[in-house]
């Protein structure tokens, strides 16, 4: 069974995201599925990987196509992610790239940035990376000591960032920095650094997870870092904070189609799991215990598909606002880790070892709670809405 639900079409699907997704699907259990392993022993995916996926046609495909991209919707990397969660990966830094970064960069840059920087992105021959996360804050992100001072055509950048994405292999980094330090909030801009060979920048030591073992996170510094002005995403100074609020429903969004897709994962693989293995002369799946666990998750993965599918058409439409999104985090994670928890469990021993899919699941799902916005500061945003 590779479905849990084959006759399921979400009511935002066309025709032309049909095909994306069954490309996807075909293309990740193809090229990610078997080297997780490897990737994770590495703590990265193979750097060529990034423009196989590119010229597959899976990078950023809601670039404009003047740029580089295929011109499509939200709907396109909603389904590419999906597949990549279905195919079982934990490693690749596909969203923070295409869904996250490469959004930033469409959505604000101007007509010269887009020029210079989509189209590596579309082909994987420029990989991006976002750092608003520093050792002393991430919930209060207005709070950062990063700074970005102008001097004559440069911005001279100072500062420290943990646990970014794409750390290793960003050839882009999307920095959330100050402006002007004195303000909060209104001093904070986005200033896009081109990593290769710039002085000043540096990347830190890769950080040891419990879980998402080929996701390359590092630490970043920048020591007088100088970036020319040109590089300042949309060209105003204290935008980024607007910009930084106005995206990340979508960034939550995403973390819930992440979750519930691999949360549909899990079923399937403990489903093919409790029919093989046998206790007391039956397999597993004729307790009554297991049959009731895998009814109540499957139930629950399709009440995550609807929700996640409303989040999908409120993005499609323009209309996906703070709190829908932090819901979706919210529950899609909790969800997440609660189906996987329980299927985990239908696998006794073996369910604890790495080699297992089930237990690099368990291990990656964990974060889905904490980062894109912790689940307690989800709960404030909807609660702003009461
Ligand atoms: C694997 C991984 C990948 C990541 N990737 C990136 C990336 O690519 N780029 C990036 O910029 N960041 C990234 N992050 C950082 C992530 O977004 C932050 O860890 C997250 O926002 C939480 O910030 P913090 O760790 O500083 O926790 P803190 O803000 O210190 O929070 C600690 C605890 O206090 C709670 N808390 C804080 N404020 C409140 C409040 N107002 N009310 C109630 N409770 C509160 C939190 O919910 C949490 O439980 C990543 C993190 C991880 C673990």
């Amino acid at each position: 069974m590779t479905e849990l639900f084959p006759d399921y079409r979400p009511a935002w699907e066309t025709e032309n995201h049909r095909l994306i997704r069954e490309h996807a699907r075909e293309f990740f259990t193809r090229e990610a599925t078997p080297h997780q392993e490897r990737w994770a022993e590495q703590h990265c995916v193979d750097r060529d990987f990034w423009n196989k996926t590119g010229a597959a046609g899976l990078l950023a495909p809601e670039v404009e196509e003047q740029y580089g991209g295929a011109g499509g919707d939200f709907g396109y990397e909603a389904a590419v992610f999906h597949e990549l969660n279905k195919a079982g990966d934990t490693a690749f830094g596909y969203s923070i790239h295409s869904s996250i970064s490469v959004h930033y960069l469409s959505t604000y840059g101007t007509e010269e940035q887009k020029r210079r920087w989509l189209p590596g992105t579309v082909s994987g021959d420029l990989v991006v990376a976002i750092a608003m996360t520093e050792p002393e804050t991430g919930s209060d992100l207005q709070a950062i000591r990063t700074t970005a001072i102008r001097d004559g055509n440069h911005y001279v950048v100072n500062g420290n960032k943990t646990f970014i994405s794409n750390g290793t292999h960003c050839d882009l980094v999307i920095i959330v920095a100050k402006t002007d330090p004195a303000a909060r909030g209104k001093g904070i801009s986005l200033i896009v650094a081109e990593t290769k060979d710039l002085p000043g920048f540096q990347r830190g030591r890769v950080l040891a997870k419990i879980g998402q073992h080929g996701q390359d996170t590092r630490e970043l510094s920048f020591t007088d870092m100088r970036v020319p002005v040109e590089n300042l995403l949309g060209g105003e100074e204290g935008k980024g904070f607007g910009q930084l609020m106005d995206q990340l429903p979508r960034e939550r969004l995403l973390i819930g189609i992440s979750g519930l897709a691999m949360a549909e994962a899990a079923v399937l693989e403990t489903i093919a799991y409790v029919k093989e293995r046998r206790a007391f002369g039956a397999p597993i799946l004729n307790f009554q215990n297991t049959k009731f666990e895998l009814a109540e998750c499957k139930a629950d993965v399709l009440a995550g598909r609807a929700l996640v599918d409303y989040g999908i058409g409120r993005c499609l439409d323009g209309t996906l606002d703070a709190s829908t999104g932090s819901i979706i985090k919210l529950w899609g994670s909790d969800k997440q880790c609660e189906i996987i928890d329980r299927c985990l469990q239908l696998f006794g021993g073996y369910g604890y070892m790495m080699e297992y899919p089930i237990a690099q699941k368990y291990a990656a799902a964990r974060v889905q709670k904490i980062y894109g916005g912790t689940n307690e500061i989800m709960k404030e945003l909807i609660a702003r809405t009461l």
